[in-house]
């Protein structure tokens, strides 16, 4: 019953990736390509227009009827126009087109993509610029086969409008950078360095007939309204339990389809709440790995629709369970294969690796509310912080054997020692003895080590991993910056570095923390450390725009002032239609559902007891009067709550000042909305199911 399915050969079939255009560029054409994918190098218009027609035929040959120039504008998503390759007829006939100037340029009209000031709307002209690091795919759906190409997005005056533009910026700082950093040790093969990214994407599959009863998803992606079910992930049954058919046939499909673009689909589970699911592929170079990441999203979702179903990414979809996050893998690989990142067996003696983490140590915790920042998004608000993801405060994991030698390097100024993992016994004599791990994991830190690589654990699900990894690239850039203007002059290396890692470590070492991240007594220590505890995404938007970031960016080329400036301007405005979209929703669904519900399950309930009564004057009606009683008191709360709501939402709505308005909404429409809320799932646990207007939390995550 079950197709085989040949991954080698579905393996990147829709993709024009590097063995194709070997296959299919002339010898100098294809050997163009490769110096400008891998130098920067710039490509003439000749080669372009001998590229463009090749894709075109390739694309041509699988169907392909239009061309896209794909790119990722700061609403988070992805964006595209279409475009066929039909000419101009002659005699009633088109032939099929595409130049090389297609390729490299296009022109969208793109003036209601958010600027944040950085384009008034009568100068609207936007470019997209090929970004020929990531390859052109194919995509299949309803609409045909479509050529994508992914694109820079900018402005007619250069300045980025889009995600990919600062973080190919960032690749190139943070790259030449640590290039720096392995020259002085005497390293003479590398000759690039460049981010690799994993993320691990969570997100929720429900039925489809019960999300569309549900105004709350449809609108806000998250509910809104709802009492906790009977059940939660307390038995913790779901996490890693045994894959239903329906959803094992929806991961099938979804890794098929991933398989085909290119992207390394590599683990599949069940995460901890109920109807909650992860993917991770193999981790990529960074530019890969954030577009792969938009077409998992993308495709997740796509996919979930033929399986009657539907794919939430919201970091928060239903209260009570867990959350959904992306846990954002990063390290540094050089182009002859050494991982910057990896302390080898004896981390103690590994210069070069201690150098690295004693400049990571020092970017992170200068920039901590930036690197918080990156991580902001409205839907996380509701996880960081809260007992189910990494607090809102920035610090880093290291481990027991890092954290030691780090310890020895500060207090006596030489490591001498590195802890070794040993061997795990069970016990078990059948069982086969392992080699453990010099450290165990902690699942509570915001920026963990594991092994050879820093997991980013605060990004939200819904979010692009763009900004974080810009933000990562960035900081860790200047670093590596500044520890090389020094080293580069030392008159004596070894002593140096020596001096510097001792330095780093001992100025930075508060940033350290291996406890319990969820802990309340954690959030009293960061305080006496001085971290900052950044609570909301609205709070943590001022950070782009600190002397301090500005000269960050600035100095690398990643933002100019400007750019920064649009993008805080954007997050406010971001945030505050979010909510108001949010507050709309409640107030649409209290109105026009539950309110009448209520309505009339009381008059029923009235009318019963006036029967009841009527044909039995003596029947004891007490619980029907005291469930009247409780459900009408409930009904009179919501309707003040409601009229409140809408006071805040109408206030918020005519602030002039996107900064104001997002305060307005964070501090006075949300506490309205939860007040709101309470009542109403009150009602739901007193209600006649059958007057109820929507699907249950237990309907939602239990029935699928
Ligand atoms: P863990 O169990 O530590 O989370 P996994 O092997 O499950 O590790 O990997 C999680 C993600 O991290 C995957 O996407 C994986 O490809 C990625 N990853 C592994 N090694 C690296 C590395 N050196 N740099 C970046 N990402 C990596
Ligand atoms: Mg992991």
């Amino acid at each position: 019953m079950n197709e085989k399915i040949n991954v080698t050969d579905i393996f990147g079939a829709d993709v024009f990736s590097d063995s194709v255009m070997r296959e299919r560029l002339p010898k100098k054409v294809y050997a163009e390509v490769k110096r400008t994918v891998e130098t920067g190098a710039d490509m003439s218009l000749a080669t372009a227009d001998v590229v463009a027609n090749a894709m075109k035929d390739w694309a041509v040959e699988r169907g392909a009827t239009h061309y896209t120039h794909w790119f990722q504008p700061l609403t988070g998503i992805t964006a595209e126009k279409h475009d066929s390759f039909v000419t101009a007829p002659k005699n009633g006939k088109t032939i099929l087109e595409f130049s090389g100037k297609e390729l490299i340029k296009g022109e969208p009209d793109a003036s209601s993509f958010p600027s944040g000031g950085l384009r008034a709307t009568f100068e609207a002209r936007g470019y997209t610029a090929w970004d020929c690091t990531s390859p052109a795919f194919l995509r299949e759906d309803a609409t045909g086969v479509i050529l994508c190409i992914p694109t820079a997005f900018c402005s007619y005056t250069g300045e980025a409008l889009d995600k990919k533009t600062p973080l190919l910026r960032s690749i190139e700082a943070v790259g030449s950078q640590a290039l720096r950093i392995l020259k002085l040790f005497g390293n003479t093969t590398s000759t690039r360095v460049t981010p690799s990214v994993g993320a691990e994407q969570e997100y929720f599959l429900i039925d489809r007939d019960k999300y569309l009863q549900r105004k709350d998803l449809i609108y806000a992606g998250r509910t809104l309204f709802g009492a906790a079910a009977p059940k939660g992930q307390e038995l913790e049954d779901h996490y890693f339990g045994t894959i239903r058919e329906r959803i094992g046939a929806y991961m099938k499909d979804l890794n098929i389809e991933l398989w085909k673009l290119g992207i390394p689909a590599k683990t599949q589970h069940n995460e901890a709440a109920p109807a909650q699911h992860e993917l991770a592929p193999i981790y990529e170079q960074a530019n890969i790995a954030v577009d792969h990441n938009q077409l998992v999203m993308e495709t997740m979702k796509k996919v979930a629709g033929r399986h009657n179903m539907t794919c939430l990414l919201h970091e928060k979809p239903f209260a009570g369970v867990n959350g959904s996050g992306k846990h954002n893998n990063w390290s540094l690989t050089s182009d002859d294969g050494i991982n910057m990142l990896d302390p080898g067996k004896t981390p103690h003696e590994n210069i070069q690796f201690l150098l690295v983490l004693a400049c990571i140590m020092r970017g992170i915790d200068i920039h901590a509310d930036l690197l918080r920042q990156s991580a902001s998004n409205v839907g996380n608000d509701h996880r960081l912080g809260a007992n189910e993801a990494p607090p809102a405060i920035i610090s880093m994991f290291l481990g027991v054997q890092l954290e030691d030698v780090v310890k020895q390097l500060v207090e006596t100024g030489e490591a001498t020692s590195s802890i070794r993992g040993g061997k795990l016994d069970t016990g078990v004599h059948s069982l086969p003895v392992l080699a453990k791990d010099a450290t165990d994991r902690n699942r509570t830190s915001p920026f963990a080590f594991t092994g050879n690589k820093f997991e980013f654990r605060m990004v939200g699900s819904a979010d692009s991993i763009a900004d974080p990894n810009t933000t990562l690239n960035a900081i860790v850039a200047e670093a590596f910056c500044q520890a090389a203007d020094r080293l580069e002059q030392a008159p004596d290396f070894d002593t140096a570095v020596h001096d510097l890692i001792k330095e780093y470590m001992s100025e930075h070492q508060r940033i350290i923390f291996n406890g319990n991240g969820y802990s309340d007594e954690w959030v009293a220590e960061a305080a006496r450390r001085g971290l900052p505890n950044i609570r909301s995404m609205v709070d943590a938007t001022a950070t782009l725009t600190t002397d301090k970031a500005v000269a960050l960016f600035e100095k690398f080329g990643i933002f100019t002032r400007a750019e920064l400036e649009s993008r805080e301007e954007v997050l406010y405005e971001t945030y505050a239609k979010a909510i108001n979209i949010e507050a709309l929703t409640m107030i649409d669904i209290a109105t026009k559902q539950i309110i009448p519900a209520v309505i009339s399950y009381t008059t029923e309930l009235a009318t019963s007891m006036n029967a009841v009564t009527g044909a039995c004057p003596e029947a004891d009606i007490s619980v029907q009067r005291e469930i009247l009683m409780e459900v009408s008191a409930l009904l009179s709360d919501t309707k003040v709550a409601l009229s409140s709501l809408k006071e805040r939402q109408t206030e918020a709505a005519s602030c002039p000042e996107a900064k104001t308005a997002a305060f307005y909404y964070k501090d006075e429409v949300v506490p309205a909305m939860t007040a709101l809320r309470s009542p109403v799932d009150r009602l739901e646990m007193l209600v006649d199911k059958k007057y109820w207007p929507m699907p249950s939390y237990g309907d939602l995550i239990f029935e699928v």
